[in-house]
């Protein structure tokens, strides 16, 4: 029971792309419990991770002092000692061997201001752009994808505008629950009489509200999707005043149509061709249609064809630019998408600013009163590792990821940072990854500082601090700052206030982002003045590029396909319950309560062709790695698919997958590797 002294501070849930605004209850200096907050546009909803997912903040594991490794001991040190090491170090290893040997990775739980002072501070200080952080895992391929058919690489329109659809297509979004509130808006729509095409190889929630269900195999979207156009350009279905006025590339495109016939996309994906025509006139013949989608068609090594595929389908119909429509991709994290924005990408500056452009590296030049800035494309997070492994790269900095149990192929993720020359992480928590660091140090979580997050649909919202971190923790951003001075690096921060003047002067789209306009509600981008009011939905008259351009795209088998030593395919993501590698939602004991393990779904037929019951132990391997889990046993699942989480340490599920990656935008293939099965 919640204190009725309690004070109630206003902020955004740490867990999920919905940003929902909520109540952080806090008496006597701690947080006590959460409360609803109806001021933001999540109308006071909140799912369980918002509602319980508040006790790892006071935490006994919590970082509370830096740690500098002394032989396998990592041991608490001032933060004097730990800042001079590390500015030693990479100073050492960066005059050494020059900016190429030096990467960092950001976090998408980190606020705007944070993401932008470390991609600064890498530029800058330690002169590299491998800079990156888990959009590379997730959405990589949709802001390739899009920014490269629209000209923006984020969600269209805004989460309230779904009940406004009259048909939606969901393709590989469990939205239920990895954007519950999310859910909560498509269910709305639904009972409103929207139709709802549910494209997923699982029998997700939303199948239960689904008008169509269509069950295709793993790795066969873009199949589905061409397919799909093929009908609605067969049957003349299309908006052929928005293809001639406003897209480019279409005849060419639809030349490579011609062997989408239903017929063939039913054999490639096991969809009935009649209910694929049947979801092709539906969404061609709305007044409003909409597509969400996530990583079920983001994580494969056709992810960015995936995205293309989408965008093709939403230019041929018309049905963007208009509210309750467009491309709607829902993030993950709660601030993938201002990590995106604020560039620790290894090709951007701030706002998409290209670094090989000259005009704009010389702006960042001046702005940041640098000489000169790194004029190469950095590696992404699998290409780091490479680097790694060759040893191109010593040094590396991570804020706030913890790629050993987030990335694919785990053990050589794990083997890579072992090599090292040094290698700092700076978190909550001692996580896996930080166990393997020369450094650590404390950083302090979302209730502890003030900031901004930008949410799924581009809405930028404040954090406020609410309590004290724990012991000696301090705000990423404090840290940054004090490292670039230790570093010789002029830089006076004092409030998050302060470095967001600073992004909105170099990114346009956030250029009249100021805390105080946030007060009371959050603004969506872009919002390049001080009186305009944000940007509900994009591409109204024209999209960001001009014309919205056609990509043709063709089905492509996945990296590793079952045979017969591996037959079955492994397929991943979350649950409602946990959260990414769990070191928050696993520190709150009610959610950890309602999900304790993993539980690898599996179909009856192969559960009884593996000699497995519900609740058995079981030993899941692949090529790479073998871990032990138990089953649960579901109709949930098609045969031959296993699915399983990445959330628990004891079952490191990514050591099972495969890191191949999508020639494009380098994402790998989470969505699908071979492994087999033997009860343990
Ligand atoms: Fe938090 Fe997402 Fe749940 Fe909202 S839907 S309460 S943002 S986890």
């Amino acid at each position: 029971k919640i204190s009725a002294d309690a004070q109630g501070i206003r902020t955004t849930c740490p867990y999920c792309g919905v940003g929902c605004q909520l109540q952080l209850k806090v008496h006597e200096g701690k947080v006590v419990g959460v409360g609803r907050d109806k001021s933001g546009s999540n109308r006071g909803q909140l799912c369980v991770k918002g509602q319980f997912g508040w006790e790892f903040i006071h935490h006994p594991d919590r970082l509370t002092e830096p740690l500098i490794r002394r032989g396998d001991r990592l041991e608490p040190a001032t933060w004097d000692e730990a800042l001079d090491l590390v500015s030693q170090r990479f100073q050492s290893l960066l005059s050494q061997y020059g900016g190429h040997a030096l990467a960092g990775f950001s976090s998408a739980k980190c606020t705007n201001e944070e993401n932008y002072l470390f991609q600064k501070f890498m530029r800058v200080a330690l002169r590299s752009n491998h800079v990156d952080h888990c959009a590379r895992l997730c959405h990589a391929s949709t802001v390739a994808g899009l920014a490269t058919a629209f000209g923006s690489g984020a969600m269209t329109n805004g989460l309230n505008e779904l009940p406004f659809a009259d048909v939606i297509l969901i393709i590989g979004a469990n939205v239920t629950e990895t954007q519950p509130v999310t859910g909560y808006r498509l269910r709305e729509a639904a009972k409103k009489g929207a139709k709802l095409i549910v494209i997923d190889p699982r029998r997700i929630d939303l199948v239960k509200d689904a008008h169509l269900w269509l069950r295709l195999r793993p790795g066969t979207n873009t199949a589905l999707l061409n397919g799909m156009a093929h009908v609605i350009l067969r049957e003349g279905w299309w908006n052929r005043d928005f293809v001639a006025a406003r897209t480019e590339g279409f005849d060419e495109w639809r030349e490579g149509l011609t062997d989408y016939t239903p017929e063939r996309v039913e054999e490639l994906t096991g969809v009935p061709a009649k209910d694929l025509t049947e979801a092709a006139r539906l969404y061609a013949q709305a007044e409003r249609g909409s597509i969400v989608y996530a990583m079920g068609i983001t994580q494969h090594t056709s992810g960015t064809n995936n995205v293309f595929a989408v965008a093709n389908l939403s230019v041929l119909c018309g049905q963007l630019g208009r509210e309750g429509t467009g491309v709607n991709p829902l993030r993950g994290q709660n601030n993938v998408q201002g990590a995106c924005d604020m560039a620790t990408l290894p090709n951007y500056y701030p706002g998409y600013r290209h670094i090989l452009e000259e005009e704009e590296r010389r702006f960042f030049e001046s702005f940041w009163g640098v000489e000169s800035l790194p004029d190469w494309v950095g590696k992404t997070v699998p290409e780091v590792f490479h680097g790694i492994h060759e040893g191109d790269i010593r040094g590396l900095f991570i804020m706030g990821e913890n790629p050993i149990l987030a990335d694919p192929d785990s053990s050589d993720v794990e083997a890579a940072l072992r090599r090292l020359d040094f290698f700092v992480v700076q978190d909550i928590f001692l996580t896996e990854t930080a166990r393997l660091a020369h450094v650590v140090l404390p950083a302090a979580c979302f209730a502890e500082k003030d900031g901004t997050f930008t949410n799924t649909e581009r809405r930028v919202q404040l954090i406020r601090k609410a309590v004290e971190p724990p012991g000696n923790a301090r705000s990423d951003w404090e840290i940054l700052t004090a490292l670039a001075n230790r570093m010789g690096l002029p830089w006076r921060y004092d409030h998050p206030k302060g470095i967001m003047e600073e992004i909105a002067g170099s990114t346009p789209l956030y250029g009249g982002i100021r805390h105080e306009r946030l007060e009371k509600v959050g603004l969506q981008w872009p919002c390049p003045d001080m009186d305009h009011p944000g940007t509900p939905f994009l591409h109204e008259e024209r999209f960001t590029r001009g014309k919205g351009k056609f990509h043709r795209v063709e089905h492509l088998e996945a990296d590793e396909l079952p045979d017969r030593d591996y037959p079955l395919l492994l397929t991943t993501g979350r649950i409602l319950y946990q959260y990414h590698t769990g070191s928050m939602s696993r520190r709150s004991s009610k959610l950890s309560a309602m999900a304790p393990e993993e539980k690898a779904m599996i179909h009856p037929g192969d559960a009884s062709r593996f000699g497995l019951k519900d609740g058995d132990r079981a030993f899941v391997e692949s090529r790479r790695g073998r871990v032990v889990t138990s089953v649960q046993v579901t109709e949930g699942v098609p045969p031959g698919v296993v699915f399983m989480t990445f959330h628990y340490a004891e079952t490191p599920t990514n050591r099972l997958t495969n890191d191949a990656t999508d020639p494009i935008c380098r994402i790998p293939e989470l969505k699908g590797c071979a492994i087999r099965l033997a009860p343990a």
